[in-house]
């Protein structure tokens, strides 16, 4: 392990409780690696800023930046992405989800080539409500994706330094890190692990924070909702035009169905069935035409990802 030099990007969201345990496992988990910790500290409302910068005192290989407000997990991902320099550079969370004795374990895979080794959530503790939609999500994600994205993999990686130039190549403002890990390339593997429940605190992710995440990973990396909206319109038009043809021929036919016959003013709920069914339809696929618009406005705009307020231990 002597030798290696690694950067551990770490985004903290009111991580009072869990930050001092964390600290205490990387000391432990890591010895004989030179590292350097950078936590990203989002805007948090408690005292994790006190806390980075009580850690930032006592060990000189502790660093923190803190943003000038809460702009988001991937945001903080990416803070710690342009300021790392390591030739090695690890993501992970600050509440031993993601456990620090899994990086050794991915450092030896670095060490036998590969340039992304991600961290593979082979067992999970959550609600079985929740289990099911990570599963469902991520297999649709893989399908549905441009690139390649393994299933059940998080945040939690170590990447090369060739790959941390790539990533910074990318202009985006509203990242998908783990999709964007995915499209880059280089020789990728993943290290299963059981993810732990948090050690400490409770989760950062509101559900609002997590379907916005969700919805990024499908809208900024497939076109695939838009395609779908495509194909359904021409398949519903081709039903529309024999439905047409249909009417057409038994309005000639003079046949009575079930009491009806196209000639004659009836059939209101078939009518009103047909009508709703469509509208809900058409406002649904405004509704995907609305997501990748609002992501197009985003960038167009092309305002700044993050602030930072300052920066402790910058070196
Ligand atoms: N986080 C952040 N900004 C946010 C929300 C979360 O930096 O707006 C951080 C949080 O401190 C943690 C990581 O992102 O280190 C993952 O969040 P959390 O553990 O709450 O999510 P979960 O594991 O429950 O999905
Ligand atoms: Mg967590």
């Amino acid at each position: 392990m002597n030798g290696i030099q690694l950067d551990l990007i770490v985004p903290c969201f009111n991580e009072v409780e869990a930050l001092p345990g964390f600290y205490k496992q990387i000391n432990e988990q890591l010895g004989g690696i030179n590292w350097r910790l950078i936590f990203v500290n989002d805007g948090s409302r408690d005292d994790t800023e006190k806390i980075i910068n009580d850690l930032v005192k006592m060990d000189p290989r502790v660093m923190g930046i803190h943003f000038s407000r809460n702009f988001g997990h991937q945001a903080a991902i990416s803070a710690g992405i342009e300021q790392s320099s390591a030739q090695c550079v690890v993501v992970m969370d600050a509440d031993g989800q993601d456990p620090p004795s899994l990086i050794p374990k991915m450092i030896d895979e670095w060490r036998k080539g590969f340039e992304v080794v991600y961290g593979v959530r082979a067992r999970r503790k959550a609600s079985l409500f929740l289990k099911f939609s990570y599963s469902m999500y991520y297999r649709i994600m893989k399908s549905i994706s441009h690139f390649d994205l393994p299933l059940n993999a998080g945040d939690f990686c170590l990447l090369d330094s060739k790959v941390v130039t790539a990533l910074r190549s990318y202009p985006e403002k509203r990242k998908y890190w783990r999709g964007l890990r995915g499209a880059v390339g280089f020789r990728q593997i993943g290290v299963p692990y059981d993810r732990p429940e948090r050690d400490a605190g409770e989760s950062k992710y509101t559900i609002f924070k997590l379907v916005s995440l969700a919805a990024d990973g499908i809208f900024n990396m497939s076109f695939f909702p838009l395609r779908l909206c495509a194909f359904s319109g021409a398949f519903i038009a081709v039903g529309a035009v024999l439905f047409g043809v249909m009417m057409f021929v038994w309005y000639l036919s003079g046949i009575e169905i079930f009491g009806m016959m196209p000639g004659r003013v009836s059939g209101w709920t078939s009518l009103v069935m047909i009508m709703a069914f469509l509208s809900g339809v058409q406002l649904l696929f405004l509704g995907v035409m609305g997501e990748y618009i609002s992501r197009i406005f985003i960038e167009v705009k092309d305002r700044p990802e993050y602030h930072i307020a300052y920066k402790t231990n910058e070196k």
